[in-house]
């Protein structure tokens, strides 16, 4: 295959990629679950001899699409969306045409200059301080471990980094149970440990309670620990939780421990300024974390950290050898001193065609209408018999069961078996709950009632 054969077959796969989401609808959003009927349909071997291209492309069209979960699927309204506006994807496209890699500004100046731009842009959109700068990692998790082994450096004096942690003193880390796994990841790969992350208890609101963070900061020091950094959640994977991140910031800067926060999927919620309640204070933060792949439309992966002050991440993680040294150091960026890889792909590209091909009223309009349909799948539900709504809309996401546990588990896979739709579960103070987000970026009021419609065929 050369470039000519390319440019063909792009055309190619612009056809499928049309037919393939105009016909979303008719597929079941999550695929047939056989473990290994995949794989059973490839030679156990690679092929020694070239292939046409047709063949490959044919075997493409049988084998993949009926062997995916559907994440662009209208009624996806599992975990969190991955949403990929079609600007996005043609985004990608190009992106993957001039296939860059741009660990330093001189080898993709375009790259490191629009991405720098794009986190501006961001931030205004969400209302953030101009003060706030950032990069863009694959995750929100690269992002939060970047965050914490800051942490874990401001801590220690960066001893850590030069004489690594044998010797150093015990750190804490202080976050809620309604945070996401990926801090507590961060925590094990940070070398901090697992029990070193104390879990908050929460309030009622399901904020972590600013008295109790008080409480154990206090209680590790007088035992010799070192605080490094408060994790806090805006918008939890469970079941949407927030901190109240004003107060929580207020005790950590008492004892001059750095802030992340991480908004992954509600940051992009906050374009829309009547939900910028939910995270006041944010601005008192270090950093922050938030996936425009989540409910932006700009296709996965793409997750922008905010930060005030990128200089103690830089002194973390950036490294400049001989043979990455380029001129011009003072007015540049090279961006791979700020994140955990080394390459990085073309991201922001993404985020502009985005950002421009739907403004940020277009993207709006499209979050205001999820979080108004959620609730009236809240209410169609509550109106069905035997159904408890178990927590609230957070923005687009609440939950529901039925009385007993196991007639509740049943009950989701017999939607997820009829495939119209597609929702997954969460356990919440101990029960185990179907979780619904609205957010799939194609979706309409039509597919959101389909929610009610199958739940209530199912019971
Ligand atoms: N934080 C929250 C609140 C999330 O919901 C998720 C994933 O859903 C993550 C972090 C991890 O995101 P990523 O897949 O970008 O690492």
């Amino acid at each position: 295959m050369n470039h000519d054969d390319l440019r063909d077959w792009s055309k190619r796969a612009a056809d499928w990629a049309h037919g393939y989401h105009a016909g979303l609808r008719d597929r079941p959003v999550r695929a047939p679950l056989v473990p290994g009927a995949i794989a059973g349909q490839l030679p156990p071997a690679p092929p020694e001899a070239a292939e046409p291209m047709e063949t490959i492309f044919a075997d493409f069209e049988r084998i993949v699409p009926d062997g995916m979960t559907h994440w662009q699927h209208p009624r996806f309204f599992a975990y969190f969306p991955a949403n990929a506006a079609p600007a996005s994807m043609l985004a990608e496209q190009l992106a993957n045409a001039i296939a860059s890699q741009g660990m330093l500004w001189q080898t993709s100046p375009a790259a490191t200059e629009i991405e720098q731009v794009m986190v501006s842009w961001l931030a205004q959109a969400l209302g953030l301080p101009a003060r706030f700068t950032g990069t863009i990692h694959d995750s929100a998790t690269t992002a939060t471990l970047s965050a914490v082994l800051t942490m874990r450096e401001r801590a220690l004096d960066w001893a850590g980094v030069q004489a690594g942690l044998s010797g150093q003193p015990r750190l804490r880390l202080y976050a809620s149970a309604e945070t996401h796994s990926s801090v507590d990841k961060a925590a094990r790969v940070a070398g901090i440990g697992q029990e070193n992350l104390v879990k908050i208890p929460t309030d009622a609101r399901l904020s972590m309670k600013p008295g109790a963070l008080a409480g154990a900061i206090a209680a590790d020091l007088k035992a010799g620990f070192v605080p490094a950094g408060v994790v806090l959640c805006a918008g939890g994977t469970s079941v949407g939780a927030f901190d109240r991140i004003a107060d929580c910031i207020a005790v950590a800067k008492s004892h001059g421990l750095p802030v992340h926060v991480d908004a992954a999927w509600a940051g992009s919620a906050m374009i829309c300024p009547e939900f910028r309640s939910l995270w006041d204070g944010v601005e008192g933060a270090d950093s922050v974390v938030f996936n425009p792949h989540k409910w932006l439309g700009a296709q996965f992966d793409c997750a922008v950290q905010f930060i005030a002050d990128p200089a103690p991440q830089i002194r973390t993680l950036g490294l400049r050898p001989t043979y990455l040294e380029t001129a011009g150091r003072e007015e540049i960026t090279n961006f791979n001193e700020w994140t955990v890889p080394l390459g990085r792909r073309f991201r922001a590209l993404k985020l502009w065609f985005t950002l421009r091909a739907y403004g940020l009223e277009g993207l709006r309009a499209r979050i205001r209408n999820h979080v108004a349909w959620a609730r009236d799948a809240r209410d169609a539900l509550a109106a069905i018999k035997g159904i408890d709504i178990v927590t609230e809309p957070s923005l687009s996401l609440f939950s529901f069961a039925l009385a007993d546990e196991a007639a509740t588990e049943a009950l989701l896979a017999r939607i997820n078996d009829d495939g119209r739709i597609y929702l997954t579960q969460t356990r919440h103070q101990g029960r185990y709950v179907i979780r619904v987000q609205v957010g799939q970026f194609d979706c309409t009021q039509e597919d959101v009632a389909m929610i009610a419609k199958v739940v209530a065929e199912m019971m």
